[in-house]
């Protein structure tokens, strides 16, 4: 197939090419668009056949649902069974932005949608592109991450162009994804009595920011352990091997000196560092740095590039230093820790 690439910074100054993704979406083509957190690969909600093309493309499993993006409030309505009081909340806080809700989905969500779950997920991205493209389409648009399923999301065009140039109709070429990460998940779908709202996967919206505007929250057991042997998944998404890179990846957690003394005691042929910019100066194997360790957006912004740079220059190991688990850290922490497999070395 031949791929579209369709360049577009500005939805004033490049409105041909909204209009040209539009037009690919509405023919029911696959459409690679920026969003702040990661590239999505979209097609139209309502379109259960346009949206079996991006499980074909990525490689997806089909029971893992999609995410549907709206550019405005009044897409909502038409998606879910309802609206509860908290999903307002929410939404009147955190949209748009890098925060997606699960709500009982309505009779429109097709099945590839939403995997057969009686639920579906819904978020308003920030990023303007992304709501330009939405609102000249005038329906939603399901989009999972615009990756190879099992490889680390991507944050830049050229991630994208690597992954599925010649396997979907469009690939909108734009700025690097502003967040890094993919948005938050929580459910607030069929909550009985006294039941809390649950975080599935932590993002850039924090659990001290959803307490702000919710009360008490669960965190569901799987955004930092291994699912269980026979646990349902709350979440499909959690329980694939994910973001991993070729190299086998080692997740070191310990204070600076402590994991510069580790990775250096462990220097291999193919090892390497993954580790923050302070660590570099110690450090006597190669390293490729992934943020500040006192800027934890930064470690968001940079991480998935740096997973996918340790394949570009062939490493085999590598000994990642872990974030703090707070703030936007635990979404790091959480990627992080799937890229390794699980396997954690505490010092
Ligand atoms: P991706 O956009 O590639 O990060 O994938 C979307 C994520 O949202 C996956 O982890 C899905 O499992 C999760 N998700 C989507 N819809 C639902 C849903 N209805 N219930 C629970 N998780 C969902
Ligand atoms: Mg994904």
């Amino acid at each position: 197939m031949q791929t579209k690439r369709i360049p577009i910074h500005s939805i004033l100054e490049d409105h041909e090419q909204v209009e040209e993704a539009a037009g690919l979406l509405r023919q029911g083509g696959v459409v690679a668009i920026p969003t702040e957190t990661v590239y999505g690969l979209a097609a139209n909600a309502y379109d259960g056949a346009a949206v079996a093309k991006i499980f074909a493309a990525k490689g997806r499993p089909m029971d893992n649902p999609l995410i549907v993006h709206i550019s405005e409030f009044d897409m909502l309505p038409d998606l879910v069974e309802d609206i509860p009081e908290a999903a307002m909340e929410l939404a009147r806080r955190y949209w748009p932005g890098p925060l997606t809700i699960i709500l009982k989905k309505s009779d429109r969500i097709p099945d590839e949608v939403s995997a057969g779950l009686p639920t579906v997920a819904v978020r308003m991205p920030s990023n303007t592109v992304a709501r330009g493209i939405i609102g000249a389409c005038g329906f939603p648009l399901a989009a999972p991450s615009a990756n190879l399923s099992g490889s680390p999301s991507p944050t830049t065009a050229d991630h994208v162009l690597h992954d599925l140039d010649g396997r979907v109709e469009g690939i909108v070429i734009s700025d690097d994804a502003a967040v890094g990460l993919e948005s938050t998940v929580v459910s607030l779908a069929g909550l009985a009595e006294g039941e809390r709202p649950r975080l599935l996967r932590p993002g850039a919206v924090t659990p001290e920011m959803l307490r702000d505007a919710l009360g008490e929250i669960d965190i569901d057991p799987a955004v930092l352990h291994q699912l269980e042997e026979g646990r349902k998944a709350p979440s499909p998404g959690m329980k694939y091997k994910h973001y991993a890179p070729k190299a086998r990846v080692i997740l070191v957690e310990g204070d600076r000196a402590a994991y510069i003394e580790y990775a250096n005691r462990h220097a291999k042929e193919g090892a390497c560092a993954l580790c923050f910019e302070e660590d570099a100066a110690g450090l006597q194997i190669p390293a490729v740095t992934y943020g500040r360790a006192d800027a934890p957006d930064s470690e968001a912004h940079a991480l998935f590039d740096a997973l996918r740079r340790l394949d570009e220059e062939g490493y085999t190991t590598a000994y990642a230093h872990a974030p703090d688990k707070d703030g936007v850290g635990l979404a790091v922490y959480n990627r992080l820790i799937r890229a390794a497999a699980f396997q954690v070395v505490q010092l």
